[in-house]
């Protein structure tokens, strides 16, 4: 069954934690507890004791306001918070500091969109809101949510900042999803507010039906990777129960990403079961447009200008452009390293580009690394480039430097220690190819009957430079030793 058709309808909201910041959302405790003891990073605020008073991290309102300009949303110029009340282990205080677009509220900002590409169309995926709002407490299970004997619970989380992103639901395939995801991670490490790679720091909630049906919502999905498989496992659960003549009904499910299947939680809250109400300890927040200007003016280009930048500047294709921008720092990696050979044209640009993302790429992802895990420079690429082109290393060779270049270790150092450059010494070559035919006579005798034995006497010298000979200078040298023998004509 296709899971493809136009019939199926999808909306993501996604909550990013700002890692960024160096405090939590409303206290001054760390916001960086990964890795830390459980409940050591806590206060009074974000333990919600009695009588605590929240305040306001300005650099969060930053932070928003850098990701709402790179959305393009309509940032809203007074807001105030609301409590979004619940009754659950991961939030001490029974409420969660969140912003609400109803009941006289407003999101931090409306509108905006990301444009993706997918088969080589085009498509606007159109965003109703961003909005700030505190991390709850994490819940840690043994095994699996539906299985587990118990709950603990970690407060260090509780408090640090999120910001959600919601969409319109406007995708009509997990695929759409996984492109705006792509997209989005993008932006958000161009803007600098966040580091997506850090474990928990990103969850997905995502509205799937089936046109003219019910919809199901799928919490806490907990990568981007993980959204397009939950998607398509629930694409054909619910289609499978419409063929079987069932209802779909509203509801919440989890997915396990272990079991890779989605379970039912529950039948869907409804918005009044959070009596949202303002948030009377924290003061209205105020946003000018000087505010505004200021934010705009320190945000770096953005992926999209610059993918076009690079195409004017380096004369690369869409395709080869978009991929280098989507990691800025892969994107940086290769302007510093194009830009410090100023003999660099449109051919080594494109050779920069295949080498970066396809070999070295391809390493780090076996790897499971970043290219700012490794001590990989700009600079090496630029050498290696340069070694092949003059005729001193093959391709081939080269590629199996890579994981020393990984290392830090300069081309000209790897040649030397691995002994892996090209031999084209012809004195030297002349002499290896005098013993090969020295030590194997049965084979010269039958180059006199058998044009390709020679081939192996060929092979003889690759094998004592261990493959380093120049191939084309190591044949001539054993023709010509034949030869001058008598041996073939
Ligand atoms: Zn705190």
């Amino acid at each position: 069954m296709s899971i493809q058709n136009n019939d199926v309808i999808i909306g993501l909201e996604v909550h990013i934690q700002l890692t960024n910041l160096k405090t939590k959302l409303f206290c001054s405790c760390s916001n960086d507890y990964r890795g830390k003891d459980p409940n050591t990073y806590v206060c009074p605020v974000c333990i919600g004791l009695p009588g605590s008073l929240p305040v306001i991290n300005k650099k969060a309102i930053n932070f928003a306001t850098r990701l709402a300009i790179a959305l393009n949303c309509e940032i809203n110029k007074s807001m105030y918070f609301f409590r979004k009340n619940y009754f659950y282990p991961d939030m001490s205080k029974n409420f969660q500091i969140s912003q609400y677009n109803k009941a006289g509220g407003k999101a931090f900002a409306d509108g905006g969109k990301i444009t993706i590409k997918l088969n080589s169309h085009k498509k606007d995926v159109i965003l109703n809101r961003i909005h700030l709002e505190e991390d709850p407490a994490r819940l840690v299970h043994k095994g699996s949510i539906a299985t587990s004997p118990y709950t603990l619970v970690d407060y260090n989380r509780s408090g640090v900042t999120l910001i959600e992103i919601v969409t319109e639901p406007v995708m009509s395939s997990p695929e759409e999803a996984r492109e705006f995801l792509k997209q989005l991670k993008s932006i958000v490490q161009y803007s600098g507010i966040s580091r997506l790679d850090l474990e928990g720091s990103v969850r997905v909630d995502a509205n799937i039906s089936i046109k003219g049906h019910e919809r199901s919502e799928v919490k806490n999905i907990n990568s981007f990777k993980e959204v397009e498989r939950a998607l398509r496992h629930e694409i054909v659960r619910q289609k499978n129960l419409l063929k079987r003549g069932k209802d779909l009904i509203q509801e919440t499910r989890h997915w396990d990403d272990k079991r890779r299947i989605t379970i039912s939680l529950r039948t869907k809250e409804f918005e009044a079961d959070y009596r949202y109400f303002p948030e009377e300890d924290l003061v209205p927040i105020e946003i000018d447009n000087r505010f505004i200007q200021q934010v705009k003016d320190d945000l770096p280009e953005m992926p999209n200008e610059r993918s076009l930048r690079l195409r004017r500047e380096y004369d690369l294709s869409e395709f080869d452009s978009d991929n280098l921008v989507l990691d800025k720092d892969i994107a940086d990696f290769y302007e510093e390293g194009v830009n410090s050979d100023a003999s660099f044209g449109p051919n080594e640009y494109k050779q920069y580009c295949n080498w970066l993302m396809n070999d070295i790429l391809r390493v780090l992802n076996e790897q499971n690394k970043t290219i700012k895990d490794t001590k990989l420079h700009p600079h090496q690429i630029v050498d290696i480039i340069r070694y092949i082109n003059e005729g001193k290393i093959t391709t081939k060779i080269a590629k199996t430097m890579i994981e020393d270049m990984l290392e830090g270790f300069s081309i000209s150092e790897i040649l030397e220690i691995k002994g892996k450059k090209r031999i084209s010494d012809e004195n030297f070559l002349i002499k290896l190819g005098n013993e090969v035919i020295e030590e194997n006579p049965n084979i010269v005798k039958d180059c006199r009957v058998n044009p390709k034995a020679k081939e192996a006497l060929i092979g003889k010298i690759m094998q004592k430079t261990k493959g380093q000979a120049d191939p084309h200078i190591a044949r001539n040298i054993i023709l010509k030793i034949l030869e001058k023998k008598g041996i073939i004509d």
